[in-house]
Protein backbone atom coordinates (compact mmCIF):
# COMPACT_ATOMS: atom_id res chain seq x y z
CA UNK A 1 0.00 0.00 0.00
CA UNK A 2 1.50 3.89 -0.67
CA UNK A 3 1.86 5.93 2.01
CA UNK A 4 0.99 9.33 1.44
CA UNK A 5 1.81 11.73 3.95
CA UNK A 6 -1.12 14.67 4.47
CA UNK A 7 1.22 18.08 4.50
CA UNK A 8 0.36 20.40 7.67
CA UNK A 9 2.83 22.84 6.83
CA UNK A 10 5.54 20.41 9.18
CA UNK A 11 9.13 21.93 8.96
CA UNK A 12 12.26 21.94 11.28
CA UNK A 13 14.89 24.36 11.52
CA UNK A 14 18.12 23.25 10.14
CA UNK A 15 20.30 25.89 12.08
CA UNK A 16 18.53 25.29 15.02
CA UNK A 17 21.10 24.95 18.05
CA UNK A 18 20.01 22.34 20.48
CA UNK A 19 22.60 23.65 23.12
CA UNK A 20 22.08 26.96 22.77
CA UNK A 21 18.64 26.78 21.47
CA UNK A 22 18.66 29.60 18.91
CA UNK A 23 18.30 29.89 15.10
CA UNK A 24 20.57 31.85 12.85
CA UNK A 25 19.86 35.00 12.52
CA UNK A 26 19.55 35.39 8.69
CA UNK A 27 17.60 32.29 8.43
CA UNK A 28 14.04 32.27 6.06
CA UNK A 29 11.16 29.95 6.72
CA UNK A 30 10.27 28.89 3.39
CA UNK A 31 13.75 28.94 1.91
CA UNK A 32 15.67 27.25 4.64
CA UNK A 33 13.37 24.80 6.94
CA UNK A 34 13.28 21.54 5.61
CA UNK A 35 10.35 18.81 5.45
CA UNK A 36 10.00 15.01 6.34
CA UNK A 37 11.05 14.16 2.80
CA UNK A 38 14.14 16.58 2.75
CA UNK A 39 15.70 15.77 6.22
CA UNK A 40 16.40 11.61 5.02
CA UNK A 41 18.28 10.50 2.59
CA UNK A 42 15.50 7.19 2.00
CA UNK A 43 12.21 7.72 1.16
CA UNK A 44 9.49 7.91 4.36
CA UNK A 45 6.50 8.36 2.04
CA UNK A 46 4.68 7.73 -1.21
CA UNK A 47 3.56 11.04 -1.91
CA UNK A 48 1.99 13.74 -0.32
CA UNK A 49 -1.84 14.76 0.03
CA UNK A 50 -2.44 18.16 0.14
CA UNK A 51 -5.80 19.40 0.94
CA UNK A 52 -7.38 22.87 0.30
CA UNK A 53 -9.18 23.42 3.63
CA UNK A 54 -5.53 23.51 5.09
CA UNK A 55 -4.02 25.71 2.60
CA UNK A 56 -7.37 27.88 2.36
CA UNK A 57 -7.07 28.05 6.14
CA UNK A 58 -10.47 26.60 7.41
CA UNK A 59 -10.77 25.94 11.10
CA UNK A 60 -9.29 22.67 11.15
CA UNK A 61 -6.42 24.01 9.40
CA UNK A 62 -6.08 27.41 9.95
CA UNK A 63 -2.71 29.51 10.50
CA UNK A 64 -0.79 26.45 9.25
CA UNK A 65 -0.24 28.64 5.51
CA UNK A 66 0.63 32.29 5.35
CA UNK A 67 -1.12 34.18 2.41
CA UNK A 68 2.40 34.26 0.81
CA UNK A 69 2.33 30.58 1.21
CA UNK A 70 -0.98 30.07 -0.14
CA UNK A 71 -0.01 32.01 -3.20
CA UNK A 72 3.12 30.53 -4.06
CA UNK A 73 2.18 27.23 -4.08
CA UNK A 74 -0.90 28.26 -6.21
CA UNK A 75 1.39 29.79 -8.60
CA UNK A 76 4.51 27.52 -8.49
CA UNK A 77 2.38 24.15 -8.14
CA UNK A 78 3.13 21.59 -5.92
CA UNK A 79 6.62 19.85 -6.92
CA UNK A 80 7.95 23.27 -7.11
CA UNK A 81 6.63 24.33 -3.80
CA UNK A 82 7.38 21.01 -1.44
CA UNK A 83 10.59 20.61 -3.83
CA UNK A 84 9.97 17.47 -5.36
CA UNK A 85 11.89 17.82 -8.15
CA UNK A 86 15.58 17.79 -6.54
CA UNK A 87 17.46 15.37 -8.54
CA UNK A 88 18.89 13.27 -5.53
CA UNK A 89 15.47 12.62 -3.91
CA UNK A 90 13.30 9.80 -4.20
CA UNK A 91 10.07 11.32 -6.57
CA UNK A 92 7.07 11.36 -4.52
CA UNK A 93 3.63 11.56 -6.18
CA UNK A 94 0.79 14.32 -5.24
CA UNK A 95 -2.83 13.73 -4.12
CA UNK A 96 -5.15 16.70 -3.35
CA UNK A 97 -8.03 16.31 -1.42
CA UNK A 98 -10.60 19.56 0.17
CA UNK A 99 -10.19 18.01 3.71
CA UNK A 100 -13.54 17.43 4.45
CA UNK A 101 -13.11 17.48 8.37
CA UNK A 102 -12.08 21.07 8.49
CA UNK A 103 -15.65 21.88 6.94
CA UNK A 104 -17.33 19.25 8.55
CA UNK A 105 -19.66 21.11 11.05
CA UNK A 106 -20.88 23.13 8.10
CA UNK A 107 -24.16 22.34 6.63
CA UNK A 108 -22.59 21.80 3.07
CA UNK A 109 -19.24 22.32 1.84
CA UNK A 110 -17.86 25.08 1.55
CA UNK A 111 -16.39 24.72 -2.17
CA UNK A 112 -17.68 24.45 -5.80
CA UNK A 113 -16.26 21.75 -7.82
CA UNK A 114 -15.31 24.17 -10.04
CA UNK A 115 -13.11 26.04 -6.88
CA UNK A 116 -11.47 22.58 -6.41
CA UNK A 117 -11.12 22.16 -9.55
CA UNK A 118 -8.77 24.97 -9.99
CA UNK A 119 -7.37 24.25 -6.71
CA UNK A 120 -5.92 20.80 -8.18
CA UNK A 121 -4.85 22.91 -12.01
CA UNK A 122 -3.18 24.99 -10.23
CA UNK A 123 -1.39 22.98 -7.97
CA UNK A 124 -0.71 20.07 -10.90
CA UNK A 125 -1.42 17.64 -8.60
CA UNK A 126 -1.07 13.77 -9.33
CA UNK A 127 -4.55 12.74 -8.63
CA UNK A 128 -7.07 14.88 -7.09
CA UNK A 129 -10.62 13.69 -4.47
CA UNK A 130 -13.80 14.55 -5.47
CA UNK A 131 -15.65 17.02 -3.13
CA UNK A 132 -17.05 15.52 0.17
CA UNK A 133 -18.91 15.97 2.99
CA UNK A 134 -18.19 13.41 5.90
CA UNK A 135 -21.26 11.70 7.51
CA UNK A 136 -20.58 11.75 11.34
CA UNK A 137 -23.34 9.08 12.63
CA UNK A 138 -21.87 5.49 12.34
CA UNK A 139 -25.27 3.44 12.89
CA UNK A 140 -25.07 -0.28 11.49
CA UNK A 141 -28.35 -0.92 12.57
CA UNK A 142 -30.01 1.32 10.33
CA UNK A 143 -28.74 -1.59 7.71
CA UNK A 144 -31.44 -3.22 9.39
CA UNK A 145 -34.55 -1.16 8.64
CA UNK A 146 -35.91 1.02 5.90
CA UNK A 147 -33.76 3.72 4.48
CA UNK A 148 -36.74 6.13 5.59
CA UNK A 149 -35.34 5.15 9.26
CA UNK A 150 -31.65 6.82 8.35
CA UNK A 151 -32.39 10.85 9.11
CA UNK A 152 -32.52 13.64 6.27
CA UNK A 153 -29.53 14.93 7.43
CA UNK A 154 -27.07 11.89 7.37
CA UNK A 155 -28.62 10.96 3.77
CA UNK A 156 -28.06 14.36 1.96
CA UNK A 157 -24.53 14.31 2.71
CA UNK A 158 -24.03 11.10 0.87
CA UNK A 159 -26.19 12.44 -1.66
CA UNK A 160 -24.15 15.44 -2.01
CA UNK A 161 -20.72 13.84 -1.74
CA UNK A 162 -22.18 11.96 -4.96
CA UNK A 163 -23.64 14.64 -6.50
CA UNK A 164 -20.20 16.34 -6.40
CA UNK A 165 -18.37 12.85 -7.60
CA UNK A 166 -20.34 12.76 -10.54
CA UNK A 167 -19.91 16.47 -11.25
CA UNK A 168 -15.88 16.82 -10.99
CA UNK A 169 -15.75 13.82 -13.10
CA UNK A 170 -17.48 15.16 -15.87
CA UNK A 171 -15.63 18.30 -15.46
CA UNK A 172 -11.88 16.17 -15.29
CA UNK A 173 -13.00 14.44 -18.20
CA UNK A 174 -14.03 17.56 -20.30
CA UNK A 175 -10.87 19.47 -19.52
CA UNK A 176 -7.24 18.71 -20.35
CA UNK A 177 -6.73 18.04 -17.03
CA UNK A 178 -3.89 15.02 -16.29
CA UNK A 179 -5.16 14.46 -12.68
CA UNK A 180 -6.33 11.00 -11.97
CA UNK A 181 -9.28 10.75 -10.47
CA UNK A 182 -10.79 9.80 -7.04
CA UNK A 183 -14.44 9.84 -5.81
CA UNK A 184 -15.27 9.67 -2.29
CA UNK A 185 -17.66 6.96 -1.04
CA UNK A 186 -19.47 8.19 2.67
CA UNK A 187 -21.87 6.11 4.39
CA UNK A 188 -23.18 5.66 7.74
CA UNK A 189 -23.69 1.55 7.69
CA UNK A 190 -21.66 -1.03 5.96
CA UNK A 191 -24.54 -1.32 3.10
CA UNK A 192 -24.62 2.41 2.97
CA UNK A 193 -20.96 2.80 1.67
CA UNK A 194 -21.03 -0.24 -0.26
CA UNK A 195 -24.36 1.75 -2.29
CA UNK A 196 -21.68 4.71 -2.52
CA UNK A 197 -19.34 2.61 -3.96
CA UNK A 198 -21.85 0.77 -6.18
CA UNK A 199 -22.73 4.45 -8.00
CA UNK A 200 -19.34 5.47 -7.92
CA UNK A 201 -18.06 2.87 -10.07
CA UNK A 202 -21.40 2.99 -12.11
CA UNK A 203 -20.24 6.99 -12.78
CA UNK A 204 -16.87 5.42 -14.46
CA UNK A 205 -14.49 5.87 -10.98
CA UNK A 206 -12.15 3.00 -10.99
CA UNK A 207 -10.10 4.82 -7.47
CA UNK A 208 -12.64 5.12 -4.94
CA UNK A 209 -11.35 7.17 -1.43
CA UNK A 210 -13.45 5.72 1.56
CA UNK A 211 -13.92 8.81 3.80
CA UNK A 212 -15.42 9.41 7.79
CA UNK A 213 -13.66 6.27 8.84
CA UNK A 214 -11.04 7.73 11.13
CA UNK A 215 -12.90 7.50 14.56
CA UNK A 216 -14.63 4.22 13.54
CA UNK A 217 -13.43 0.73 15.82
CA UNK A 218 -10.85 -1.23 13.60
CA UNK A 219 -13.84 -4.07 13.52
CA UNK A 220 -16.49 -1.45 12.11
CA UNK A 221 -13.87 -0.86 9.03
CA UNK A 222 -12.89 -4.35 8.44
CA UNK A 223 -17.47 -4.38 7.79
CA UNK A 224 -17.50 -1.60 5.97
CA UNK A 225 -14.34 -2.76 3.42
CA UNK A 226 -16.21 -6.11 3.79
CA UNK A 227 -19.41 -4.88 2.40
CA UNK A 228 -17.61 -2.81 -0.06
CA UNK A 229 -15.73 -5.73 -0.86
CA UNK A 230 -18.91 -7.71 -2.09
CA UNK A 231 -19.90 -5.21 -4.83
CA UNK A 232 -15.56 -3.98 -5.95
CA UNK A 233 -15.58 -4.66 -9.15
CA UNK A 234 -11.75 -6.51 -9.80
CA UNK A 235 -10.27 -3.41 -11.27
CA UNK A 236 -11.71 -0.98 -8.32
CA UNK A 237 -9.00 -0.06 -6.53
CA UNK A 238 -9.43 1.90 -2.48
CA UNK A 239 -7.64 4.92 -1.22
CA UNK A 240 -8.13 5.16 3.08
CA UNK A 241 -8.84 8.58 3.81
CA UNK A 242 -6.75 8.96 7.41
CA UNK A 243 -6.53 5.32 8.35
CA UNK A 244 -3.57 3.28 9.88
CA UNK A 245 -4.38 0.55 11.56
CA UNK A 246 -1.50 -1.47 10.68
CA UNK A 247 -2.11 -4.49 12.11
CA UNK A 248 -5.07 -5.16 9.92
CA UNK A 249 -2.97 -3.99 6.92
CA UNK A 250 -3.23 -7.42 4.83
CA UNK A 251 -7.07 -7.36 5.57
CA UNK A 252 -7.15 -3.37 3.80
CA UNK A 253 -5.47 -5.01 1.06
CA UNK A 254 -7.32 -8.01 0.08
CA UNK A 255 -10.56 -5.63 0.43
CA UNK A 256 -8.49 -3.90 -2.60
CA UNK A 257 -6.67 -0.99 -0.68
CA UNK A 258 -4.04 0.51 -2.89
CA UNK A 259 -2.95 3.44 -0.82
CA UNK A 260 -3.92 5.47 2.59
CA UNK A 261 -2.98 8.42 4.28
CA UNK A 262 -2.10 9.21 8.05
CA UNK A 263 -0.86 12.15 10.06
CA UNK A 264 -0.48 9.75 12.74
CA UNK A 265 3.70 8.56 13.14
CA UNK A 266 3.75 12.90 13.55
CA UNK A 267 1.52 13.32 15.79
CA UNK A 268 1.74 10.89 18.28
CA UNK A 269 5.33 12.10 18.89
CA UNK A 270 4.03 15.46 20.49
CA UNK A 271 -0.29 14.63 20.67
CA UNK A 272 0.11 11.30 21.95
CA UNK A 273 0.28 10.79 26.11
CA UNK A 274 2.74 7.86 25.89
CA UNK A 275 3.84 6.53 22.01
CA UNK A 276 5.82 9.51 21.53
CA UNK A 277 9.17 7.77 19.80
CA UNK A 278 8.39 4.69 17.62
CA UNK A 279 10.68 1.96 17.75
CA UNK A 280 11.02 -1.23 15.47
CA UNK A 281 9.17 -3.70 18.09
CA UNK A 282 7.53 -0.75 20.55
CA UNK A 283 6.84 3.19 21.38
CA UNK A 284 8.32 5.06 23.96
CA UNK A 285 7.18 8.01 25.76
CA UNK A 286 9.08 10.62 25.63
CA UNK A 287 10.93 12.29 28.58
CA UNK A 288 8.97 15.93 29.50
CA UNK A 289 11.02 18.34 29.73
CA UNK A 290 8.93 21.87 29.26
CA UNK A 291 10.28 25.16 28.74
CA UNK A 292 10.02 27.47 31.93
CA UNK A 293 9.46 30.21 29.21
CA UNK A 294 7.26 28.69 27.27
CA UNK A 295 4.52 26.77 29.43
CA UNK A 296 1.38 28.48 29.60
CA UNK A 297 0.43 26.68 32.72
CA UNK A 298 4.37 27.50 34.40
CA UNK A 299 3.63 30.61 33.57
CA UNK A 300 0.25 31.09 35.25
CA UNK A 301 1.54 29.90 38.44
CA UNK A 302 4.20 31.91 38.38
CA UNK A 303 2.08 35.05 38.05
CA UNK A 304 0.26 33.62 40.81
CA UNK A 305 3.16 33.69 42.59
CA UNK A 306 3.04 29.85 43.22
CA UNK A 307 5.86 28.79 41.25
CA UNK A 308 9.61 30.59 41.88
CA UNK A 309 10.62 31.54 38.37
CA UNK A 310 14.49 31.03 38.97
CA UNK A 311 14.21 27.83 41.06
CA UNK A 312 12.23 27.00 38.15
CA UNK A 313 14.70 27.84 35.71
CA UNK A 314 17.46 26.29 38.15
CA UNK A 315 15.59 22.87 37.71
CA UNK A 316 15.11 22.94 33.65
CA UNK A 317 18.21 23.85 33.10
CA UNK A 318 19.98 21.03 35.36
CA UNK A 319 17.75 18.05 33.52
CA UNK A 320 19.09 19.16 30.06
CA UNK A 321 22.29 19.44 31.55
CA UNK A 322 22.47 15.79 33.16
CA UNK A 323 20.28 14.34 30.28
CA UNK A 324 22.85 15.37 27.85
CA UNK A 325 25.69 13.56 30.03
CA UNK A 326 23.93 10.77 30.48
CA UNK A 327 23.90 10.57 26.62
CA UNK A 328 27.70 10.51 26.74
CA UNK A 329 27.50 8.28 30.13
CA UNK A 330 28.89 10.93 32.02
CA UNK A 331 25.87 11.01 34.14
CA UNK A 332 24.15 8.25 36.71
CA UNK A 333 20.72 7.05 35.67
CA UNK A 334 19.17 7.42 38.98
CA UNK A 335 20.67 10.94 39.61
CA UNK A 336 18.91 11.86 36.33
CA UNK A 337 15.67 10.76 37.26
CA UNK A 338 15.63 12.86 40.51
CA UNK A 339 16.60 16.05 39.01
CA UNK A 340 13.07 15.00 36.57
CA UNK A 341 11.42 14.34 39.10
CA UNK A 342 12.63 17.58 41.18
CA UNK A 343 11.31 19.48 37.77
CA UNK A 344 8.55 17.62 37.03
CA UNK A 345 6.96 18.52 40.91
CA UNK A 346 7.24 22.17 39.78
CA UNK A 347 5.84 21.76 36.76
CA UNK A 348 2.93 19.15 36.85
CA UNK A 349 2.21 18.52 40.29
CA UNK A 350 0.43 15.48 40.95
CA UNK A 351 1.89 13.49 38.04
CA UNK A 352 4.62 11.02 37.85
CA UNK A 353 5.96 9.76 35.21
CA UNK A 354 8.93 8.53 36.68
CA UNK A 355 8.16 4.84 35.71
CA UNK A 356 8.18 6.18 31.95
CA UNK A 357 11.13 8.24 32.24
CA UNK A 358 13.19 5.19 33.56
CA UNK A 359 12.10 3.00 30.67
CA UNK A 360 12.99 5.42 27.89
CA UNK A 361 16.20 6.29 29.26
CA UNK A 362 17.04 2.48 30.20
CA UNK A 363 16.26 1.26 26.89
CA UNK A 364 18.26 4.60 24.76
CA UNK A 365 16.67 3.70 21.64
CA UNK A 366 17.81 6.77 19.94
CA UNK A 367 21.39 4.33 20.02
CA UNK A 368 19.95 1.92 17.63
CA UNK A 369 17.95 3.76 15.21
CA UNK A 370 19.86 4.89 12.63
CA UNK A 371 17.67 7.94 10.45
CA UNK A 372 19.70 10.92 10.32
CA UNK A 373 17.30 12.33 13.08
CA UNK A 374 18.53 10.20 16.27
CA UNK A 375 22.22 10.15 14.79
CA UNK A 376 22.89 13.67 14.72
CA UNK A 377 20.43 14.54 17.74
CA UNK A 378 21.04 11.94 19.89
CA UNK A 379 18.64 12.21 23.41
CA UNK A 380 17.41 15.39 22.12
CA UNK A 381 15.09 12.98 19.86
CA UNK A 382 13.21 11.91 23.02
CA UNK A 383 12.86 15.05 25.10
CA UNK A 384 9.49 16.41 25.01
CA UNK A 385 10.25 19.86 24.47
CA UNK A 386 9.42 22.70 22.28
CA UNK A 387 8.53 22.24 18.25
CA UNK A 388 12.08 21.36 17.32
CA UNK A 389 12.30 18.64 19.32
CA UNK A 390 9.27 17.35 18.96
CA UNK A 391 8.72 17.37 15.41
CA UNK A 392 11.96 16.20 14.52
CA UNK A 393 10.72 12.95 16.59
CA UNK A 394 8.01 12.61 14.45
CA UNK A 395 10.06 12.59 11.41
CA UNK A 396 11.92 9.83 13.05
CA UNK A 397 8.53 8.06 13.70
CA UNK A 398 7.48 8.75 10.06
CA UNK A 399 10.85 6.69 9.50
CA UNK A 400 10.67 3.63 11.46
CA UNK A 401 7.15 3.83 10.09
CA UNK A 402 7.79 4.05 6.45
CA UNK A 403 10.57 1.63 7.05
CA UNK A 404 8.02 -1.16 8.75
CA UNK A 405 5.59 -0.61 5.59
CA UNK A 406 8.41 -1.66 3.30
CA UNK A 407 9.20 -4.54 5.11
CA UNK A 408 5.43 -6.08 6.46
CA UNK A 409 2.61 -3.71 5.37
CA UNK A 410 3.35 -3.46 1.66
CA UNK A 411 4.21 -7.07 1.34
CA UNK A 412 0.78 -7.76 3.09
CA UNK A 413 1.72 -8.84 6.64
CA UNK A 414 0.59 -5.83 8.74
CA UNK A 415 1.26 -7.39 11.84
CA UNK A 416 4.69 -6.96 12.64
CA UNK A 417 3.94 -3.31 13.23
CA UNK A 418 1.36 -3.85 16.05
CA UNK A 419 4.02 -1.92 18.50
CA UNK A 420 2.36 1.52 16.78
CA UNK A 421 -0.90 1.68 18.60
CA UNK A 422 -4.10 3.18 16.01
CA UNK A 423 -4.64 5.90 17.82
CA UNK A 424 -7.33 7.64 16.29
CA UNK A 425 -6.19 11.32 15.17
CA UNK A 426 -8.40 13.69 12.29
CA UNK A 427 -6.32 13.59 8.83
ZN1 LIG B 1 15.59 7.87 14.43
Amino acid sequence: MKFFFPDSQDLVDPTFDFATERRFAHRVRHRDDLYAHEVFEQRVCDGLLVSKGIVDGLSGGAGKYSMAQRHRLLRVGATEFFRLNRPDRPILETMGDCGAFTYVREKVPPYTVDEVLQFYTDCDFDSGISVDHVILDYQPRWDAGAVEAVPAAVTERQEITLDLAAQFLRKCSGSKLRINPLGVAQGWSPKSYAHSVTQLQDMGYRYIAVGGMVPLRTNDILTILSAINDVRRSETRLHLLGITRTDVFADFERFGAVSFDSTSPLRQAFKDDKNNYYAPERSYTAIRVPQVEGNADLQKRIRAGSVNQPNARRLEQRCLELLTKYDRSEAQLDLVLSALDEYEAVHSPGKSVAGTNRDTLEAMPWKSCRCEICRSLGIHVVLFRGAERNRRRGFHNLFVFYQQLQRTGISGHGDRVHSMPATVLVQ
